[in-house]
């Protein structure tokens, strides 16, 4: 640890901080069963003095201390309270629900389902807010900390709250992984069904019929070598499109489908609803095809409004003074970066808040089995979020 860090090493609130992350991996909370885990962080926050502990109509839970200037706009730390599925328990060498300490190259580890995504940076959100208070001092602003409802699955604590939000808010800071390093935004998501028309007939005689699957996969091989043309966002980097789902109109096996359908999962900073029109209609060139809207909120519409998931440009204000307080907390300058997944922070964008991404999870320990986090990350990261509550 560096010498010059303004935060002693007593003060650093690490063990309680630990011992909070284990609680709370060995509290499952599957989205939609978030109900124990969210009574465990209000306890936590009401133990630790918060000034106010709330839980709103959707289940988020809620915890805010006040500021020195309690005029400024709040504070806000973000995380949701949600995790995904362990999955086959064999591919664990651990009980995903125990919360186990076990030693990695990089030192002791926490690990759990939830450990980076997002328990272990839930517990130093909190614990950097019980650690300003137990040293005697407050933040600059209000800081609230915002654990939501059903993140994987599609946003509906992060949509309720933000509709209903009834303070003004200067900077949210997301907790999804980002290695202690400081992320700008994420690309934005559009997924699209392409369907081709044909005509069924007995699989007998195919030749009487018209087979949309030759369609399909004359669009599929164009579409292989043309996702090249898709644009490139500076910072936010390359569009891609997968296509994932195959769905057909029968599920007989003698029969030749009526209709083929493929859904196209775009993700992208760079291309608006129109061009991905534009794009799919270069792709499928002379086959007769019909699109219709995907499994996400965003409409297909003929919007040329980028599709950028959030995004705050590095040369504005909140991230160079959020850069240097962190940087000041935690000895080291974290390094610009971007979520290469989507987060909540999509569903704030519109309402024009700035947001960052900030947390010691690591994105590549994110929903696999065996998920942990290093608990020197989580150190340096508590450093780094108390220096940001003291100063931004
Ligand atoms: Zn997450």
């Amino acid at each position: 640890m560096p010498s010059e860090s303004p935060t002693p090493n007593d003060q650093v609130p690490l063990k309680a901080c630990v011992n909070f992350a284990q609680r709370l991996l060995q509290t499952p909370s599957m989205p939609g069963e978030e109900a124990a885990i969210a009574a465990l962080i209000a306890s936590e926050m009401n133990s630790l003095n918060f000034d106010e502990v709330w839980h709103d109509a959707v289940g988020n839970v809620h915890g805010r201390i006040y500021g020195r200037e309690r005029e400024l706009p709040a504070l806000v730390l973000n995380t949701h309270l949600d995790h995904v599925d362990p999955g086959d328990p064999d591919l664990w060498s651990i009980d995903p629900y125990s919360g186990a300490i076990v030693s990695g190259e990089d030192g002791e580890r926490i690990a759990g389902r939830g450990a980076s995504d997002i328990k272990g940076p839930l517990a130093v959100q909190v614990y950097s807010m019980a650690g300003l208070r137990r040293a005697g001092e407050r933040p600059r602003r209000n800081v609230v900390f915002s654990g939501v409802v059903e993140e994987e699955i599609g946003g509906r604590g992060a949509i309720y709250w933000v509709e209903n939000l009834d303070y003004e808010v200067g900077l949210i800071l997301l907790g999804e992984p980002s290695s202690n390093e400081l992320a700008l935004g994420h690309r934005g998501m559009l997924s699209v069904w392409v369907t081709f028309p044909g005509r069924s007939v007995h699989a007998s005689v195919p030749e009487r019929g018209e087979n949309p699957n030759y369609a399909l996969a004359s669009f599929l091989r164009c579409l292989d070598t043309m996702q090249v043309e898709l644009g490139e966002h500076p910072i936010l980097g390359k569009s891609t499109v997968a296509p994932t789902i195959v769905e057909v109109d029968t599920r007989s096996k003698n029969v030749t489908p009526a209709w083929t359908r493929v859904l196209l999962d775009f993700r992208t900073a760079s291309e608006s609803p129109a061009s991905i029109r534009r794009f799919i209609d270069r792709v499928a060139g002379e086959l007769t095809y019909t699109v219709s809207a995907g499994y996400e909120s965003v409409p297909l519409t003929d919007s040329e409004t980028l599709l950028a998931g959030f995004y705050t440009p590095p040369e504005s204000e909140v991230v160079r003074r959020a850069r240097a307080a962190i940087a000041k907390g935690m000895g080291r300058t974290p390094e610009l970066s971007n979520y290469r997944f989507a987060t909540d922070g999509r569903h704030f964008e519109p309402y024009g808040l700035p947001i960052l991404g900030y947390s010691p999870g690591d994105e590549a320990e994110a929903h696999v089995a065996g998920e942990s986090i290093s608990i020197a990350r989580m150190e340096e990261s508590l450093r780094g979020h108390m220096q940001l509550l003291r100063e931004f």
